[in-house]
């Protein structure tokens, strides 16, 4: 799944990674995304399709390309979404062609979707799928942050509050689980997260080159 391997900083070739954050809404998860792409090179946001209605303050085509039902079903029937779940009541899935290329062309890319989008895209993509889930530190702040937010209605909020306690179950499928205390460091932590993941052996696929070089300098 994951496309050509780009020159990354230190000049081995590696394998593209799929980075997943997940999270109940509120815990922060959107906020650290932004942050990601503004201060990561290298890392490219996947917009999602969704049939849910636009808040106040969203962009269509930055937050998610917002779309009917007729056309959600359309792409997901004809294979356009990588993955695809229903999330309260309304469609919300990956758009396939701008994943890849965003990998063929040396990118990692930032996937901010659920834990069933999380699992088809493990099932297709196995190691090259990095998964974090953030937590709030309590219940409390969560419902503060989804008041702060002040973009849903108390109804809707409610009903993201009890959905909160069946997403939280899924925490164990994640490889890494990040407490979101404050921002600044629950972004530090991600961070090295990523940091550390594009190191890893397995996805340097210029590596055996990379010493090979180096031997020769070295016998000469
Ligand atoms: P919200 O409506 O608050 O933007 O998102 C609701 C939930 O849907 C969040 O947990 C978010 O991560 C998830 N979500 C957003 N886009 C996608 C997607 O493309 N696929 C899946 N499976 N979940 C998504």
């Amino acid at each position: 799944m994951a496309g050509a391997g780009d020159q990354s900083f230190d000049g081995v070739e590696r394998r593209g990674l799929m980075f997943v954050l997940s999270s109940p809404s509120g815990a922060g998860k959107t906020t650290l995304s932004r942050l990601l792409i503004e201060r990561v090179t290298g890392l490219s946001m996947s917009v999602s399709v969704t049939t849910r209605p636009m808040r106040p303050g969203e962009v269509d085509g930055r937050d998610y390309v917002f779309v009917d039902h007729a056309r959600f079903q359309e792409m997901a029937d004809s294979g356009a979404l990588l993955e695809w779940a229903t999330v309260f009541d309304n469609g919300y899935g990956t758009p396939r062609a701008a994943v890849e290329m965003a990998l063929s062309s040396g990118n990692d890319v930032l996937f901010d979707i659920d834990w069933q989008g999380t699992q088809q895209l493990r099932e297709k993509a196995g190691k090259d799928v990095v998964s974090v889930f953030i937590l709030p530190p309590s219940a409390a702040d969560l419902e503060r942050r989804l008041h702060t937010r002040a973009q849903d209605s108390r109804e809707v909020i409610r009903g993201r509050m009890s959905r909160a306690s069946h997403e939280l179950s899924h925490w164990a499928e994640y490889d890494y689980i990040v407490v979101n205390h404050a921002i600044e460091e629950a972004f530090a932590e991600v961070q090295s997260i990523l940091k550390a993941e594009r190191l890893k052996r397995e996805r340097r696929i210029g590596l055996t080159e990379f010493v090979r070089g180096l031997q020769k300098q070295l016998e000469r």
